[in-house]
């Protein structure tokens, strides 16, 4: 296949969801996480779900960069904007994001906070070259897949030797997260996980490659399909994964081989280690301490470091009391469970995390999931947005 519309045929998602259903196993459950949010988007959006059997669960994972972002970081770029009068560079997702005292980076605009949108970590360090006597942050976030991009520019800004731009680090990482997930005790707190196997994620896997998931087949014992973002990926992934469930295998397979292979994007990656260094730990919305899960700047580009550079100290900071985002990151509740998800929290004023970005668990059920009917698979559906 050639063209993103026949990755969106719904002859062949009928056919596909026909396969699995003859393949599943009627005598048994089938627990699927897809870790991505790209895939909870494409999930809901398509209405994959509505097309596979009962015995087929999905169960949303925390890979919505959004969505794991740590109030206290929120508070950080909000006090950059507000407090020490910075131009607060983001991207346009993270601007929504509910932080302390009823604020967020959209609120702080009103304020007269110089906060300002952009689309690619260049725009930032364009700000920074057109306005040398301001001082310039980039609130960078995201997981593998957007922090070369953020890499480039550290390395850019030190080549030019520019003294007013810096970057406050958010990066996080996948497999770190997955290997939370499994190992969690507040995961048999919160309820218990059954998880038969993962749907890995596309974008990130083109960077990290299908290597570091060997690791989570061999010694958890859970399959793993690396698959893309269009429905039939999606549904092509999960035929797979019930095949490895019902032969009794634990493999890595690679659905989206015509982007992804074993060893991804090797010049990202040496690019990534060239500027950043592990954290110890981080802390996730919802999923709290990580260790060795997210990335800071190295101490040879410690001057665009805004951590060191404004002496920064992170706050953690509880999620708001009625919101679920936190089980529901960790696969143990769904938006549904949520007392005020649709009525008090809306995209439009999202109380939580999960309700801001697409990606978003509570933002894609809320945008598609909530109507059976609404859910087929079309051809003339356009792109996501990720
Ligand atoms: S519906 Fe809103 S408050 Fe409830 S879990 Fe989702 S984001 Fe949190």
């Amino acid at each position: 296949m050639k063209y993103i519309d026949e990755f969106r045929d719904g002859d062949l998602a009928r056919n596909l969801a026909a396969s699995i259903a003859a393949e599943t196993d009627l005598g048994r459950r089938y627990h699927l996480m897809e870790f991505c949010g790209g895939h909870t988007h494409a999930i809901s959006r398509y209405g994959v779900a509505d097309l596979l059997p009962a015995q087929v669960q999905m169960i949303h994972g925390p890979g919505c960069p959004v969505c794991v972002l740590p109030i206290g970081r929120v508070d950080l770029a909000i006090r950059l904007a507000l407090d020490r009068r910075v131009i607060l560079c983001t991207y346009g997702d993270c601007l929504r994001v509910p932080a302390s005292d009823n604020l967020s980076l959209l609120k702080a605009k009103a304020r007269g906070g110089d906060v300002r949108m952009i689309y690619t970590p260049a725009d930032a360090l364009k700000a920074a070259q057109d306005h040398p006597d301001r001082e310039v942050v980039f609130f960078a976030i995201g997981f593998e897949t957007t922090t070369p991009p953020t890499a480039l520019v550290i390395r850019q800004a030190a080549a030019l030797g520019l003294k007013n731009f810096s970057v406050l680090c958010n990066h996080v990482l996948t497999p770190a997260a997955i290997a939370h997930i499994l190992e969690s005790p507040e995961v048999r707190q919160l309820g218990t996980l059954p998880l038969d196997g993962f749907i890995g994620p596309a974008h990130v896997s083109t960077v990290i490659g299908s290597q570091p998931y060997e690791f989570f087949a061999e010694e958890y014992r859970k399959p793993v399909v690396i698959a893309g973002f269009e429905p039939l990926d999606v549904m092509q992934a999960i035929l797979m994964l019930v095949r490895q469930i019902n032969e009794g295998r634990a493999e890595v397979e690679n659905e989206f081989s015509r982007a992804v292979t074993r060893d991804g994007n090797l010049k990202a990656q040496a690019l990534v280690s060239e500027v950043f260094e592990l954290r110890r730990a981080f802390e996730w919305r919802g999923l709290g301490q990580v260790p060795y899960s997210a990335l800071r700047i190295r101490d040879a580009f410690a001057p665009f470091d805004a951590e060191k550079r404004f002496a920064l100290e992170t706050q953690s900071v509880p999620d708001n009391k009625a919101c679920e985002c936190g089980a529901i990151l960790r696969g143990v509740k769904h938006p549904r469970d949520c007392k005020v998800f649709g009525t008090v929290c809306t995209p439009e004023n999202p109380i939580g995390s999960c309700m801001v970005s697409s990606e978003g668990a509570c933002a894609a059920y809320y945008s598609y999931g909530r109507f059976k009917e609404v859910a087929i698979v079309s051809e003339t559906i356009a792109a996501p947005g990720r």
